[in-house]
């Protein structure tokens, strides 16, 4: 009987000394009379204060369900900044009395750690944002709450329009340079400082809680002026504007994939209008988008197809300023004969190939054709023939464009100064400097530059003088409304000035009429292109008409004469078109 008391106490005294040295605070409590009858050790050192105020109870046994018999709940113990795990569980008190048992642990450095994890799984490294995962949680609990509210919440998907440009052409470091100030000026904006996120290489997401959306307006506009001013990269000033898709929710849809879909295509929509342009989705962008999914994909399968669907074309190049018109070159144009979506015009496939970056193969095949064919125009009587080609921006932009160009020049053994590249005027503004060193050097080789679709956009009189140039192109929309447009046919005689002044040539296109045509007799033009003389043919209709060493190879006949246009004839034809 002794022996059996002795353990029993040597038993309690051990199992008092393990609870002491317990690193957790326990107490137990009377069920019925909220007497405390044990407590630990831990639990009188670590809550002397809350046990001497009488908070403790209300501390940790707040909100238990009455009447359950085991659970656990986190408690944010404010005052002293700290989290617990408290776990409570029934149990019977020396046989007979219901009882309560609590044990709470501090889990306040497990939680920062959770949380600094949670943190850098939620953040984008380059550039401090919140990433995609984040987004991705954001918007299902921003979507849910506006359901429940019944509110109408926003999201923008912004896409950069010339990011592969400065990052493929001056080096990843400007790119994250890039990426970084597009992301500090985006949250530095008011009413969206802390819902940013970067979801892709170059593209942002911003959501715009429904208690937020009466801003919106000034949000966009906020953002679009963002993009219309330079970004200061380390060494100067570059040019990255953005595209905007614009969605709400719980409306275009009601999960993060669903929205990102639709965000997708109205950006896309955007894309195609221009830059820094911005759209809403409408549900009519659904279908188009499918289109534009059907051209993505046939158009990647295409050029796999060794370019088998591409056609050029050539568009005859008149000297109005010879007797007899001749022609003395084409302009190479590219058409996409798509097996499974018939014939697709330039315009319409041109910007997705630049999208998608296929430009740069799909440029380079139309690159080497032409050199093909005009090399073959050369050693067939028409030694002087040039052939133009037009140069997107993200071609031009590409580190490697001078050699490529120059290969493509050695592969076919062209004369270089029978190869004009054209590029557009949009691009001058992107980075001068940088544009001006590459057309130099292109120069270099011998090859001609022409600045096309001159009079639209970006014009700037000044860039006529910086970049190294032998053609202008004046745009179309100049020739539409010649013969009553006033406005027109002084700039057109202006430029052709200018053009004279500083020793280049100007070529003007889109001619349709002899109307048209006779406008611009006396106005310094060198050069014409359009429909009134010929429209774009296929090679060997091409060669057929205007190169005669060909015809004389072909048919046995022709001669230099047959190069010569006669007005008379391509007028009658004109009425066909
Ligand atoms: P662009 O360089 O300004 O080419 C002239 C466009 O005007 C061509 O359209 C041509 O067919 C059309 N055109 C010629 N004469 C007339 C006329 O009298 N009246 C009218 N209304 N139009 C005329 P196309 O072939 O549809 O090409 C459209 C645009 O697509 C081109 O405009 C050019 O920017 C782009 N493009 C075409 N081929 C290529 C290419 O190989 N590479 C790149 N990057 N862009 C290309
Ligand atoms: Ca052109
Ligand atoms: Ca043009």
């Amino acid at each position: 009987m002794h022996n059996s008391i002795d353990m029993k106490q040597g038993w309690e005294e051990a199992l008092e000394s393990i609870l002491n040295n317990m690193g957790c605070a326990v107490y137990v409590r009377d069920a019925e009379t909220q007497e405390i009858l044990y407590a630990n050790r831990v639990l009188y050192s670590t809550f002397d204060e809350e046990i001497r105020e009488g908070v403790l109870i209300g501390l940790f046994e707040q909100d238990m369900v009455p009447g359950c018999i085991r659970g656990s709940r986190k408690v944010h113990h404010i005052r002293r900044g700290r989290w617990y795990d408290v776990y409570y569980t029934r149990m019977e008190w020396m046989g007979d009395r219901a009882v309560t048992l609590f044990v709470i642990h501090d889990i306040t450095e497990k939680k920062a750690f959770q949380k600094r994890m949670e943190k850098q799984s939620y953040t984008d490294l380059v550039t401090g944002l919140y990433n995609r995962l984040c987004c991705e949680r954001d918007l299902t609990d921003y979507i849910r709450a506006a359901e429940i509210s019944g509110g109408k919440g926003i999201l923008l998907y912004l896409d950069l329009d010339d990011f592969k440009n400065i990052n493929d052409g001056l080096g990843h470091q400007y790119g994250d340079m890039l990426l970084k100030a597009v992301s500090r000026s985006l949250k530095g904006m008011e009413g969206i400082e802390n819902t940013c996120y970067r979801v892709g290489g170059d593209e942002f997401i911003i959501i715009i809680p429904p208690s937020g959306c009466r801003s919106l307006r000034e949000i966009v506009n906020g953002i679009v002026e963002l993009f219309e001013k330079p970004w200061y990269l380390g060494d100067r000033d570059y040019y990255c504007t953005m595209s905007m898709g614009i969605v709400s929710f719980p409306g275009d849809g009601r999960s993060f994939h669903e929205l990102m879909k639709k965000a997708d295509i109205a950006m896309y929509e955007a894309k195609k209008q221009g830059k820094n342009r911005v759209a809403v989705y409408s549900g009519q962008m659904g279908a188009v988008s499918g289109r534009r999914l059907d051209m993505e994909k046939n158009m990647r399968d295409a050029v796999l197809m060794d370019y088998e669907e591409f056609r050029i074309y050539f568009q005859p190049i008149i000297d109005v300023r010879e007797p007899g018109f001749p022609c003395v070159g084409a302009e190479a144009l590219i058409r996409w004969d798509s097996g499974e979506l018939g014939l697709i015009p330039p315009d319409e496939f041109i910007p997705l190939a630049e999208y998608l970056g296929l430009i740069n193969p799909i440029g380079s095949h139309v690159l080497r054709e032409a050199c093909r064919h005009c090399k073959k125009w050369n050693d067939s009587g028409c030694p002087d023939y040039k052939v133009n080609v037009n140069l997107s921006v993200i071609q031009l932009l590409q580190s490697d464009i001078v050699e490529s160009v120059e290969g493509i020049l050695q592969e076919s053994g062209l004369n270089p100064r029978n190869l004009t590249l054209e590029v557009t005027e949009s691009l001058a503004i992107q980075d001068m400097e940088r544009v001006k060193d590459i057309l130099g050097r292109i120069k270099e080789l011998g090859v001609r530059i022409a600045l096309d679709d001159f009079g639209t956009g970006y014009s700037s009189l000044n860039h006529i003088r910086e970049l190294p140039l032998d053609v202008i192109k004046v745009d179309q929309s100049f020739v539409k409304d010649l013969s009553g447009d006033a406005y027109s046919q002084s700039f057109i005689r202006m430029v052709g000035e200018l053009a004279e002044t500083i020793g280049v040539s100007i070529c003007v296109e889109g001619i349709e009429t002899r109307e048209q045509f006779q406008i611009l007799e006396g106005m310094k033009v060198r050069m014409v292109q359009g429909y009134y003389f010929d429209r774009p043919l296929p090679g060997d209709k091409f060669e057929k008409k205007y190169v005669p060493g060909w015809n004389d190879k072909a048919e046995g006949r022709g001669g230099r004469e047959d190069c010569r246009l006669q007005k008379e004839f391509t007028n009658d034809q004109c009425g066909n078109m």
